[in-house]
């Protein structure tokens, strides 16, 4: 957890917060940036090598030309323009994970800049409208070994070493400093894991270490235009983590400055089990990585012919498809925004709106009948026992006034007792049907109409919405279970009668 603050919210408010992020994705391609070896997560350690990866003599690069292609897709995703010729460059420094003691990256010309990223901030919800995070730069670069301190024998005082994920294409993605909240920090990663995860170029996976984040923080005095001096955080493992090490780092500056202290330009590591950052390296010794360009590899030239067919499989973005889907279905921004939570649930619920009676009844269900018994089991949304054709399904036999509301929910009950899907549970229980036995509903009718007259009265002198009047009263009496369709025929006849 974040420490609480120590500062009252005056102090705070006297300071703002700039914040720059720089997020690297693993792209999924099946082979590694430049030589054959398989880039495959998990396998036993050191057996995806090759003289390339391992930086042995004499060993020449390839580029794999999928992974520009989808260097450039994620790019094109953001926004960014997309540099015809593009050049590798070594960044220079020594790490036991580094073979060939650099690393082939890009410096001055990286393959595409100048991208944005819209936001939702705190005041969208008032006004609607979006904040513009800029993207300097996306480029391309291959992935270091890794380190390991544990999981093998005399791991308590040595280290060992991966080197399967040595050479694995990255896509180094630079914010612009422009984000001036955690909350804005954390919600510029959400859009940016988003929109990666429907181009399809990576998995984002934290866990697996697909995404990785850098923060750069800076506090100034509100007002002032030079930024204050930074500090950079290296290697949170989850948004929810980056945003309290940022809320932890700005707290800090600002007590540091407030005591008439100097901000020291450093790396440091956060420990979320404290809550708290700790210095790692200085900038006395921070690297000087001598970049030069790659003399091994070509410039890099991505035509507008090229260019063209990587566009042409870009697909329909998160927020565009948010937009659509409300003007196409007539659902609410919360509905959307929960149907386009991954690329796959987007898919299916359309292929389902599209044969459903009544699509917004569809999307209805998921947000009220679904999403809590979700949570409830703890269970993210493609895990769900309910698939969205077993949701179209239960949608139709409502809309139809096969079943009630109320079969509705017992129905869905029993789907996440069993873990089986709508259609197999409602066959396994004999395709229930609401009653439409009038007997007892007519019944209540009559004595609905004799209890209240003066409504009677007044459908009877014309007013005729007061059915909806008797309609609720009987729906409530008979607790859901009654068919509102069925309802409605029965009172009609008795008060036209
Ligand atoms: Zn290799």
């Amino acid at each position: 957890m974040a420490s609480t603050p120590a500062f009252s919210e005056e102090l705070l408010a006297k300071y703002e917060p700039v914040i720059g992020l720089e997020v690297h994705v693993h792209l999924l391609t099946a082979s590694k940036i430049f030589c054959s070896c398989s880039t495959r997560f998990g396998d036993p350690p050191n057996t995806n090598v090759c003289p390339v990866c391992l930086g042995l003599p004499g060993a020449l690069p390839v580029l794999n030309r999928k992974a520009v292609e989808f260097a450039v897709l994620a790019a094109m995703a953001l926004e960014c323009r997309i540099n015809e010729v593009s050049i590798f460059a070594r960044k220079n420094y020594f790490y036991p994970d580094l073979p060939k003691g650099y690393q082939i990256s890009q410096y001055d010309k990286p393959l595409a800049e100048f991208g944005f990223i819209d936001i939702d901030v705190s005041e969208s919800k008032i006004t609607g409208g979006k904040k513009k995070i800029g993207i300097t730069r996306l480029h391309l670069e291959e992935d270091a070994g890794k380190s390991l301190h544990e999981g093998f024998a005399d791991a308590a005082h040595k280290t060992a070493i991966d080197l399967n994920r040595t050479g694995v294409p990255l896509a180094e993605i630079v914010s612009e400093p422009d984000m001036r909240s955690p909350e804005e920090a954390y919600e510029y990663l959400t859009r940016l894991k988003e929109i990666i995860l429907y181009t399809g170029v990576s998995d984002c996976n934290m866990e697996e270490g697909s995404l990785r984040c850098d923060a750069n923080i800076s506090v100034r005095p509100r007002g002032q235009k030079e930024f204050g001096t930074k500090t950079e955080i290296k290697n949170v493992n989850s948004f929810r983590f980056i945003k309290q090490a940022l809320e932890y780092e700005i707290e800090r500056h600002i007590g540091v400055l407030e005591c008439g202290g100097r901000i020291e330009q450093e790396t440091r590591l956060y420990n979320a089990n404290e809550g708290k950052t700790y210095g790692m390296r200085s900038k006395e010794q921070a690297h000087d990585y001598r970049y030069f360009p790659e003399p091994d590899l070509l410039p890099l030239v991505v035509d507008e012919k090229w260019q063209a067919a990587i566009r042409a499989s870009l697909p329909e973005l998160p927020e565009a498809r948010r937009q659509r889907m409300m003007n196409e279905y007539g659902i609410t921004a919360g509905d959307a925004h929960t149907l386009t939570l991954t690329r796959a649930l987007a898919d299916q619920f359309e292929s389902a709106a599209r044969t459903a009676k009544n699509p917004k009844r569809v999307a209805n269900l998921v947000q009220s009948e679904l999403l809590g018994r979700l949570k409830a089991q703890g269970l993210e949304l493609e895990q769900s026992p309910i698939s969205m054709t077993g949701v179209t399904a239960s949608a139709d036999l409502v809309e139809l006034g096969a079943i009630s509301g109320k079969m509705l929910k017992d129905l869905y009950d029993l789907c996440f007792e069993r873990r089986q899907d709508f259609p197999a549970v409602y066959e396994t229980e004999g395709r229930p049907e609401q009653s439409r036995d009038t007997s007892a509903l007519e019944k209540l009718a009559d004595e609905l109409i004799a209890e209240n007259p003066k409504q009677v009265e007044q459908y009877r002198a014309g007013k005729k919405t007061m059915i909806g009047f008797f309609v609720g009263q009987v729906m409530k009496a008979s607790k859901g279970q009654a068919n509102p369709q069925l309802v409605n025929e029965v009172l009609t006849k008795k008060l036209e009668g």
